[in-house]
């Protein structure tokens, strides 16, 4: 196999955006879940997204970690590496996107990293440096309030300089607007003056286009599906992928029964939960008895097989900010939340056993212990559900041929769990 391009996602739904935004871009895509092991038969692709848990780890851990992943893919052609971030550009002081920017930079011997987070068509530009969600700068959005990583400044040239040993400048919407060329002009200027990374402005898709083209002629690139597209247009364009080339994934049905598992608690999950109440049968976990014991996991199992043979079922967690709230008061943020994933990655795998080969997961953090617990090495990506959202078709997994759906939080429509199941047969 040799890769046109080799991306390491920081998390996994952001893998499977980024897989999802490759192949509509017609480059033949495998997600695999960490860095592959070598007995893994993988078929013919154009691109492999490297899906990592690393948005919140140990910098020092982000770092082998990428680095591990960014050599595996070297070694099957890459010639470039994009590392996937967060749109939001999600990341503290101690980084990770800096220190992990670093590491690929000094590996790959390049003076300098383009770096965009931006994705016009989910309302993330940048101009001037300054990120914006929708309308308002990122430090006035919603990110400013974020669990884990709050965004309280807009600057990402600052933001990126406070994270990376090097110099960040900065490429603005004058220079992206007058084309690839003008971008390497000022790159290599840049460079000159010993910066390491540049912040890329981009307002519209022509903008990620320039930036995709630009950043081929490098061998390490960072930023979000944005820039995925863009590198991947790059790549049709100038031949080195055949959009021609025959479809990596089947579309032969996988037949079996049908699930959706629960365990986002936003707004968009709540919606779609409601809806999906008309449709197929439902049951809401009692969150207290799943972080007392096992024993909340063991009687949803059964209600589910008693249900699956006449059609779909969904499992959810999920409920109300205050009732999370008050749950997290009880018993800690961490421990509540730990217990619920790990619940529903006993559900998962139960529910696999009893027959179940379609799987829809909402949520980040649920999804990443669904996938883990199942074994799940690769995943093939398929037809759009939603945007960002593909269908997922496992490979190498344990208990052979099977369809899943990882879907991050906010993602969707209303009527997401069953579209997702009208595409997956
Ligand atoms: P999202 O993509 O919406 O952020 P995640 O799965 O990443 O969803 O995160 C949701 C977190 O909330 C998980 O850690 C999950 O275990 C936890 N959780 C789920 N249901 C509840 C609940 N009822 N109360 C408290 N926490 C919950």
């Amino acid at each position: 196999m040799t890769l046109a391009l080799g991306c390491i996602a920081d998390d996994y739904t952001g893998a499977s955006d980024l897989a999802n935004t490759l192949t509509k871009c017609g480059l033949r895509t495998v997600q695999t879940i960490g860095v592959p092991s070598d007995d893994l038969a993988l078929p013919e692709v154009d691109a492999v997204v490297v899906s990592l848990k690393s948005r919140s780890i140990e910098a020092s851990l982000a770092v082998a970690k990428s680095r591990a992943a960014e050599k595996w893919m070297r070694a099957r052609g890459a010639s470039h590496v994009l590392f996937k971030i967060c749109s939001t550009f999600d990341s503290t002081d101690a980084g990770n996107i800096g220190p992990v920017m670093d590491a690929l930079r000094a590996d790959s011997g390049d003076p300098i990293v383009l770096v965009t987070p931006a994705f016009p068509e989910t309302g993330r530009t940048v101009y001037q440096g300054n990120l914006f969600v929708g309308a308002v700068p990122l430090n006035e959005s919603p990110l400013k309030d974020h669990p884990l990583n709050p965004m309280h400044d807009s600057s990402l040239v600052r933001v990126l300089a406070r994270q990376s040993k090097g110099k960040v400048g900065l490429v603005d919407l004058t220079v992206i607007s007058r084309g690839p060329d003008a971008v390497r002009a000022r790159l290599a200027e840049l460079a000159e003056q010993d910066f390491g990374a540049a912040i890329a402005d981009a307002v519209f898709e022509r903008d990620l286009e320039t930036i995709g083209t630009a950043a081929l002629d490098h061998r390490v690139s960072v930023g979000a599906s944005g820039i995925g597209l863009g590198l991947a247009r790059g790549l049709v364009a100038s031949g080195r992928v055949n959009v021609n080339a025959t479809t990596a994934v089947s579309d032969k049905p996988v037949g079996g029964a049908a699930a959706c598992l629960a365990g986002s608690c936003s707004q968009a999950t709540l919606q779609q939960i409601a809806k999906a109440e008309q449709t197929m049968a439902v049951l809401h976990l009692e969150p207290d008895q799943v972080v007392a014991g096992r024993g909340e996991a063991q009687r949803a199992l059964q209600w589910a097989k008693e249900r699956l043979d006449n059609g779909p079922v969904l499992i959810a967690s999920s409920s109300t900010p205050d009732r999370v709230a008050a749950l997290q008061a009880r018993h800690g943020r961490d421990a509540a939340g730990h217990a619920i994933e790990q619940a529903m990655a006993d559900i998962a795998e139960g529910l696999v056993k009893s027959g179940v080969r379609r799987l829809v997961v909402a949520g980040g953090e649920t999804s990443g212990a669904v996938v883990d617990r199942l074994g799940i090495p690769g995943f093939l990506v398929g037809p759009e559900i939603a945007a960002g959202v593909p269908v997922l078709r496992a490979v190498g997994a344990a208990d052979g041929e099977m369809l899943l759906a990882l879907k991050s939080g906010n993602f969707g429509g209303p009527e997401f769990f069953s579209d997702a199941l009208k595409l997956m047969r």
